[in-house]
Parts: C-alpha cells; sequence; structure tokens
C-alpha cells in the first residue's frame, strides 16, 4: 500500500474526529455565517507527485476553499428553494458514504441495497398520501426525475404511433401540453430530442394565475383531433406556487388518453399540510409524479424521486433497458434499478431520506412544511403592509414573490435585492413576473424561525428607505 495512505489508514480515527469537529463548527454557526461570500481564489492548487494526506488535504481546504462555503444549509437561505440538512439526514448521508454500496438489486446480485431504497419509496408514499400503485426510484434531482419521467412518457407516446423509439430513435411530432412548465422540464424535453420550444403552450386562468384553464386544455386537446399526447402538469409554480386543478385534469383523463406527468417538486409537500393538502386533490391519477428530496424533505444535495405507476412498468424498462447485460436476467422479474433509470452504478442515495423519514415521521413533516408557511405568511403580511413593497401574487404555500412598490422604482429592484445578499444575513433570488422584475423567497429549511423572519424584514425596510 501506498505509504500515505497506509498512514492515513493508521490515523483513520483521528482523521475522522477532525472532520466530525469541522462538521459541527459548521453546522452551529450556520445561525451567523453569511449567506453570501465575497472570497476570491487567488492561486490554484496543482497536483503534486506527493499527496497531502487526508489532514494535510484538510488543511490545504480550509486555508484556502473553506471560506466559499456559505451558510446555504442555514434558516435564512431563501433563493432558489434550497432545504437543508436535519440531524437525521445527516447520520444517513455519511453512511452511505461509509457503506459505499453500489445499488441496483434486491435479489443478491452482490448487493442487496435496492431493498432499502424501495422501502425509502413505500416510507414517501406514505408521507405524502399517494397510492402504492407507483414504483419510484432515486435520482440527483427534480431534472433528472423529470427526464426520467418524460422518457418513460416518450416511449408511451412512441408506443401509440407503433414505434419503438428506445430502440428505433425519436420520431417527430411528438405533441406536449402546458402551461407554466418549469426550465428544468424544457431541458429534459431538449435532452429526449423532442424540442424545448415544441410544445404547445395551454392558456393560465385569469387574475394573477399560472395554474392551467381546463376549458382551454379541452379545447386544445380535441384540436389534436386524438393524436396522443404528454401533458406536463405543475404541482406548485416555481414563483408563486400555483397548482393546477387535478381534479379537472382527471376527468379530462376519463375522455382523452395522454401521458400525464406532474412536477411536484417541492409543492408535493403540501401532502404534509393538513391545511393544504387539498391543492393536491386528484395527483393520485397521475402516470408520473417529480418529487425533489433535497428541496423540503431537507435532506442534503443530491437527492430527488420519480414516481411512475406501476402498471408502466413495462414502458418503463424499455426505456432504460441495460440490453447487453445477460447475466442480469429478466428485467422484468429480476428487478435491478438499472433498467429503471438513467444510471447504471449509483449510490445508496436513499439512506438520508430513509434516516430522517425514520427520525421525524410524519408529524415531524408536519412540523417542518408548516412552520414554513406560516413563515411564508408572515414575510407575505409584511409585504402588503408596507408601502415601500408590494406583494406579485398572494402567499400560496411557502413562496413569497415581491418587489419594490411603484413602476418608477423596478430599475431599483435588482440593486436592492444585491444589497440585500451582500449582507451576508439573507439570500434570495430575483425574479420577473407578468413582466415586473421581482424577487422571491422560498422556505423549505427546518431551522427558520419567526425571529429569522423579523431580522430579514428590518433589514429590507432599511435598505429600501436608504
Ligand atoms: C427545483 C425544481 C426543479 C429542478 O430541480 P433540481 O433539483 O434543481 O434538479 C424542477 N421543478 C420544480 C417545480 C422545481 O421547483
Amino acid at each position: 500500500m501506498n505509504q500515505l495512505l497506509q498512514n492515513d489508514l493508521n490515523q483513520l480515527d483521528a482523521i475522522l474526529e477532525k472532520t466530525k469537529q469541522q462538521g459541527l463548527s459548521y453546522t452551529h454557526q450556520l445561525n451567523t455565517r453569511p449567506t453570501s461570500t465575497r472570497t476570491i481564489i487567488t492561486k490554484k492548487d496543482t497536483l503534486n507527485p506527493e499527496g497531502l494526506g487526508a489532514l494535510g488535504a484538510l488543511e490545504a481546504f480550509n486555508e484556502r476553499l473553506e471560506p466559499l462555503m456559505v451558510a446555504s444549509s442555514g434558516p435564512r437561505y431563501w433563493g432558489f428553494v434550497t432545504g437543508g440538512s436535519t440531524p437525521g439526514a445527516i447520520v444517513g448521508d455519511w453512511l452511505a458514504t461509509v457503506y459505499d454500496q453500489n445499488t441496483q438489486s434486491e435479489n443478491g446480485n452482490g448487493d442487496n441495497s435496492a431493498k432499502i431504497e424501495l422501502e425509502t419509496i413505500q416510507l414517501l408514499l406514505d408521507l405524502l398520501e399517494l397510492p402504492k400503485e407507483y414504483l419510484g426510484g432515486f435520482v440527483t434531482g427534480a431534472t433528472m426525475s423529470n427526464f426520467t419521467a418524460l422518457a418513460v412518457g416518450r416511449q408511451w407516446l412512441g408506443k401509440q404511433k407503433g414505434i419503438d423509439i428506445a430502440k428505433e430513435g425519436v420520431t417527430p411530432n411528438l405533441k406536449v401540453l402546458t402551461a407554466t412548465p418549469h426550465s428544468s422540464a424544457l431541458k429534459s424535453l431538449a435532452l429526449l430530442g423532442m424540442g424545448s420550444n415544441n410544445f404547445i403552450k395551454i392558456k393560465v386562468l385569469e387574475g394573477n394565475r399560472e395554474a392551467i384553464d381546463p376549458v382551454d386544455l379541452e379545447q386544445k386537446i380535441m384540436a389534436l383531433e386524438g393524436a396522443p399526447f404528454i401533458l406536463i402538469s405543475s404541482g406548485g409554480t416555481v414563483n408563486t406556487v400555483d397548482f393546477d386543478d387535478f381534479e379537472a385534469i382527471s376527468k379530462l383523463r376519463e375522455k382523452y388518453a395522454f401521458w400525464w406527468h406532474i412536477d411536484a417538486a417541492f409543492g408535493g409537500f403540501a401532502a404534509c399540510s393538513p391545511s393544504h393538502k387539498h391543492l393536491l386533490k386528484g395527483w393520485e391519477g397521475a402516470d408520473s409524479i417529480t418529487v425533489d428530496c433535497h428541496k423540503w424533505l431537507n435532506v442534503p444535495y443530491e437527492s430527488a424521486v420519480f414516481f411512475i405507476k406501476e402498471k408502466h412498468r413495462k414502458l418503463q424498462v424499455e426505456t432504460f433497458q441495460n440490453s447487453n447485460a445477460p447475466y442480469l436476467g429478466d428485467p422484468l422479474e429480476n428487478f435491478t434499478y438499472l433498467n429503471f433509470l438513467p444510471e447504471n452504478s449509483r449510490r445508496l442515495k436513499a439512506l438520508p431520506a430513509w434516516f430522517s423519514l425514520m427520525a421525524y415521521g410524519k408529524n415531524g413533516y408536519r412540523d417542518i412544511v408548516e412552520n414554513n408557511i406560516q413563515n411564508a405568511l408572515q414575510l407575505g403580511a409584511f409585504v402588503e403592509t408596507n408601502p415601500l413593497f408590494e406583494i406579485l401574487a398572494p402567499v400560496r404555500l411557502n413562496t413569497v414573490c415581491f418587489s419594490l412598490a411603484g413602476t418608477e422604482n423596478q430599475e431599483n429592484v435588482n440593486i436592492f435585492l444585491k444589497k440585500l445578499n451582500d449582507t451576508g444575513k439573507v439570500f434570495m433570488t430575483p425574479t420577473v413576473y407578468n413582466g415586473k422584475k421581482g424577487i422571491r423567497a422560498a422556505f423549505v429549511n427546518w431551522r427558520t424561525s419567526a425571529h429569522d423572519i423579523v431580522e430579514v424584514t428590518q433589514l429590507m425596510e432599511t435598505l429600501a428607505k436608504a
């Protein structure tokens, strides 16, 4: 064995102890550590013939790179839709690294850890109150989940036209209908060779809405004259968290054949809130659903799941079959994840989610979700009552979409946001809604408190006055 590796093995206790201390110190400082950094890396490290050993590498990291780490898993990082890591999730994530399984099968093709992944999917279906008719799996994020689901949808579309797209390649004229898709759904269409511009846009409902107008949807369907299509619907749009009417879509489903996909990356967690779960009514009719875990489940990046109806198992295998591996047996009988999703080798991605779900249960997640809804309502109430600001859309769940008051202030919105983010006390992201420059704050972190909102609103007021 190489000498440095041997030394590290001999002092593994000390190495891991030091790493643990560092992790603890970051976690304890999440409340005070800046949410943005101005650190610039001047000198680049080069690969030396001689290594530094693990502790030497840790020193090198701490000297130059550690200051780049912002408090993105802390309570006042409201940009994008950034979750955090519960203590349970950290345990699972550390152990996933230590055990380093290659998660594929449940029946003894070497590693059996897919059993844990399948079990975690069941826990998630319980949490989200979805029927057990879904086969699910873990991927890196909602983008890959959308991609996976839409790939099976594409295979379904081809089948309606008598083409096996997985084998024969993409055929033109595949129809997609959608109203307010997330950019990652369009990116998926690009990757699938279907074209990110190549969709029919359904009208949204009137009055500050981003949800599908079911009447227009039916008209667009009739105009297709029976051609098969994919419907990409939203279980929480990213700007204003608007939900499509899944009951209305279910009714159309009885009349017309289509692949129904729901992107519920974070909105799916409305299922955890007794007061908001009605937003998802009827979603169990979808063929495929995307849910992110590194957002509201509060497990670390990278973690998301797809749910695809079990009845589409054959289509899913056709889409992802690793066909030249006869030693794996019949893919419909010998379950292994590599025939059901894009990756072959993969880590035990489910473990952080398994630990967090076991650790906090249904009530724990209800409390996280309800608390974040309160956070959003509190900020929303401030924005609505303070003359310096204006709300751009009603607070429907956990996101506040707002701007500086007055058209004359439109050019100052991004300057204001930069000043706010530069304080390092809070981080939010810019957006454009209804032609207006706005700011978006999304609440999905388990540590955010009413006190954090007060602190930030005071800061907002001071900066907007200046
Ligand atoms: C965040 C998000 C995505 C993309 O998710 P990633 O985890 O960043 O890949 C897709 N759809 C919606 C609605 C989202 O909020």
